[in-house]
């Protein structure tokens, strides 16, 4: 349901293409302001379909889209001038200038010009020394921050960036989430789709998982890696066993490779366990010589979600 925090609302949206291809089932889903939402998906999930609509560039077999309360078919103006949308693939003319590129996206929108917002965003974007140059010589990572200053010349309030950093090297992925850090400060707020877990995992504050045009999940990134995120206790002992011993029995425990013992857990309420479990095992006789703990990671609570379709632990 949309509240006063809900900046833009998804409710039942399907998409058939033309072809027969269903790339939306029934989604809903509620952006908060000023958060980052990263939509998480493998390919052909849905997640450039999803984007596409909402922005307008796509229409909708069924559902309703509200940005800031604005229909996005009855009052596309409103709606669209809320929304910035930074595409996969880089769009620009090779010989406008920055700045020119600037003015016009946001001339395309009925805005007055605003030299002062736009070097603003030059200088947020680190491009203020290409404010003049043709776009065509900008390096990749400059035509992308370009393309970002664009999506914004407008004073939109949710930015999408759809795929921010694919075929980006480690070093750009990182100065791009910095970008879209600084971008949240400022109170914009951004949706992102990516299929790096490790970017979610960064620089999200929620995280959807989409796969085959459903959303399966939507929950703040630290509540999903704690939820789902089990651990794992590796005990090495200086005799290693050949079973679990019977005075163990009610801890969760199995027999590793080289007589190790391994202990599941999840975050929370049976970790307490741990320090009874390290009593026990001395009580048992048993001396250890070495211990290792392992979190599982976003990326295979993914993988189970999107194979199975199934968040049970
Ligand atoms: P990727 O990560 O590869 O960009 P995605 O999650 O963004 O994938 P979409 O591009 O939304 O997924 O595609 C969802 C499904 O819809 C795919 O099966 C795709 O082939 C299909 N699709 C996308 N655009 C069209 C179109 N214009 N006509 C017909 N089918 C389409």
């Amino acid at each position: 349901m949309e509240t006063a925090e809900t900046i833009l609302s998804v409710a039942g949206l399907s998409k058939t293409y033309a072809a027969g291809k269903t790339a939306l089932r029934d989604v809903s889903l509620e952006i908060k302001r000023g958060e980052i939402l990263a939509l998480l998906g493998p390919n052909g999930a849905g997640k450039t379909t999803l984007i596409s609509v909402i922005c307008g560039l796509v229409s909708p077999t069924a559902g309703t889209i509200t940005v800031d309360g604005h229909d996005i078919v009855d009052d596309y103006r409103a709606a669209r001038r809320l929304i910035g949308l930074v595409p996969q693939e880089i769009v620009l003319q090779p010989f406008d200038t920055v700045i020119e590129t600037l003015r016009f996206s946001r001339g395309l929108f009925g805005l007055p010009p605003n030299e002062a917002y736009l070097d603003e965003l030059l200088d947020m974007l680190t491009l203020s020394d290409k404010k003049t140059g043709i776009t065509k010589v900008l390096s990749g990572g400059m035509k992308r921050r370009c393309l970002i200053a664009k999506a914004l010349a407008h004073e939109p309030r949710v930015l999408f960036l759809d795929e921010p950093s694919a075929g980006v090297d480690v070093d750009l992925r990182k100065d791009m989430w910095a970008i879209v850090e600084g971008l949240k400060a400022h109170g914009v707020t951004i949706i992102l789709t990516t299929h790096y877990i490790e970017e979610a995992e960064a620089i999200a504050d929620r995280v959807g998982i989409i796969s085959k045009g459903e959303i399966l999940l939507v929950e703040e990134k630290d509540k999903l890696m704690e939820r789902l995120g089990r651990r794992q206790l590796r005990l090495y002992l200086e005799t290693p066993l050949n079973a679990v011993p019977d005075s163990l029995a009610a801890y969760n425990l199995e027999l590793g490779e080289g007589g190790a013992l391994i202990y599941t857990y999840h975050d929370g309420a049976d970790g307490e366990h741990v320090g009874a479990l390290m009593a026990d095992l001395t009580k048992a006789g048993l001396t250890l010589c070495d211990l290792e703990t392992t979190q599982r990671s976003l990326e295979a609570i993914f993988v189970e979600l999107v194979n199975d379709g199934d968040i049970a632990r």
